[in-house]
C-alpha cells in the first residue's frame, strides 16, 4: 500500500510523498523548497526562491524554521525566515517548519502571517501543542512516534483529523510508523491510510490538484 510522506529527504518515484529538495532539483517529483535554518543567511536568490514556488509540482515551501542548537546566529535564522515568509504571501503555499527549541519565536511570528498554513515537522515537544494549536499551526510526526511512549499517548488523544506522517530522513521507517499509529489508535492501515490523504488535501492544495491529473 502507498503511504503519504508529508516530508522526505530522499526522492521516492510512488508521487505520493512531499520531497525536500533544496538545490538538488526535483526530477519532476511533488516537492518543497526554502533554505534550511542550519543554511540561513543575510541574503539569497530571491527571485530563484519565487521561481521555484511557482512550479506546480512545489507544493509547499521548506523545509525553513528556527533552531537554537546548531546553525548561524538565531538573529540571521530569524531574518531568512521571514523573508521567506514575506515572499510566500503572494504564493500562499503551506510551510514545512523546523523547530528546534524556538517555538514562541515561531508562535510570535505566525501573528504576522495569519493566512499561512504552517506544519512543524517531526514535532515532538507535546507540550507546546496547546500554544501551536491556538494559533492553528499543524503538525507531522515521524520516527520519534516509535519509541516515545508519552508521544504514542499523545497521538492516542490526537483527532485523526490533525495528523500527518513523515519519514524524514528515514524512508525505511514511514510504514513502522503508520503501523505505530494504527496500534496506537486501533485502528486498519486503511482507515488510516484514507484519513491521511484528507488531511494531506486540506493542506496542500497544490499536491492534491497534481494528485488529480495525474490519476
Ligand atoms: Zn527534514
Amino acid at each position: 500500500m502507498i503511504l503519504w510522506d508529508a516530508h522526505s529527504h530522499f526522492p521516492k518515484n510512488d508521487g505520493h510523498s512531499i520531497y525536500n529538495a533544496e538545490q538538488n532539483g526535483n526530477g519532476g517529483r511533488y516537492h518543497s523548497v526554502g533554505i534550511h535554518p542550519w543554511k540561513a543567511r543575510n541574503s539569497f536568490d530571491q527571485k530563484k526562491l519565487k521561481d521555484s514556488l511557482s512550479d506546480n509540482l512545489c507544493v509547499a515551501l521548506g523545509e525553513i524554521g528556527l533552531d537554537k542548537l546548531r546553525g548561524p546566529d538565531l538573529y540571521i535564522q530569524i531574518d531568512c525566515l521571514v523573508k521567506q515568509l514575506e515572499i510566500n504571501e503572494t504564493f500562499q503555499l503551506p510551510v514545512i517548519l523546523h523547530n528546534v527549541r524556538a517555538t514562541n519565536e515561531l508562535i510570535a511570528l505566525k501573528k504576522n502571517f495569519p493566512q499561512q498554513t504552517w506544519v512543524i515537522h517531526d514535532f515532538q515537544k507535546i507540550r507546546t501543542f496547546e500554544a501551536l494549536q491556538k494559533e492553528g499551526i499543524e503538525i507531522s510526526i515521524g520516527q520519534a512516534l516509535l519509541h516515545r511512549k508519552d508521544l504514542q499517548d499523545f497521538v492516542n488523544q490526537l483527532p485523526l483529523d490533525r495528523l500527518l506522517l513523515e519519514s524524514d530522513e528515514h524512508p525505511e521507517l514511514l510504514q513502522e510508523v503508520y503501523q505505530k499509529v494504527c496500534e496506537v489508535k486501533n485502528l486498519s492501515l486503511l482507515t488510516l491510510r484514507d484519513q491521511i490523504v484528507e488531511n494531506f488535501k486540506q493542506i496542500f492544495k497544490r499536491w492534491q490538484t497534481g494528485w488529480n491529473e495525474q490519476n
